[in-house]
């Protein structure tokens, strides 16, 4: 399990103003990139049904701490019961009836990620994007984890419970 006091760290600095501006960064560069690239989304449901389709989604734990943080500003509720459920279905917690409910904050996992095989972009761009949040952490001088969507959703959130 990441130790209480990392999870901590993510949690006070996902407000900090350099946090969010790194993201605002790569979502605007990644919807640059598939405004560019054009690549085709069928709309398959790959990449949010996890385990039908064999693909995981990864995040670092600042990642996940800025969106849970967001989200608190946001109507959208996600508790441990609704990731575990989730899990148990196979796909991710922020999916509803098909649709993404977190368009504009959702992981940059997310947005490098279509199914149509002539995006042979997306590897690239997802590797200098992580480069980009793993250096984040080196600047703020926090504590590097990579892990599951679903997993460090879970340990985000259950840190409330901790004493
Ligand atoms: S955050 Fe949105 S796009 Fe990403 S896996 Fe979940 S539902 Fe799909």
């Amino acid at each position: 399990m990441i130790p209480s006091d990392e999870v901590r760290t993510w949690i006070d600095l996902a407000r900090d103003d350099r946090v969010g501006e790194v993201f605002r960064l790569i979502f605007e560069e990644s919807a640059e990139t598939v405004r560019r690239e054009r690549p085709l989304c069928l709309a398959s449901g790959r990449c949010c049904h996890f385990e039908a389709h064999g693909h995981r989604l990864y995040v670092t734990g600042l990642e996940a701490a800025w969106f849970i943080d967001q989200l608190a500003e946001r109507t959208n509720r996600l508790t441990i019961p609704m990731v575990e459920e989730a899990r148990r279905r196979g796909d991710c917690p922020m999916l509803e009836d098909g649709l993404c409910t977190v368009h504009d904050i959702r992981p940059f996992g997310c947005r490098s990620y279509f199914c149509d095989p002539r995006a042979g972009w997306q590897e690239a761009a997802y590797e200098r994007w992580h480069a980009r949040v793993r250096a984040l952490h080196e600047e703020l001088d926090v504590p590097y984890a990579y892990g599951e969507w679903r997993d460090m959703l879970t340990r985000i959130l259950e840190f409330d419970g901790e004493p």
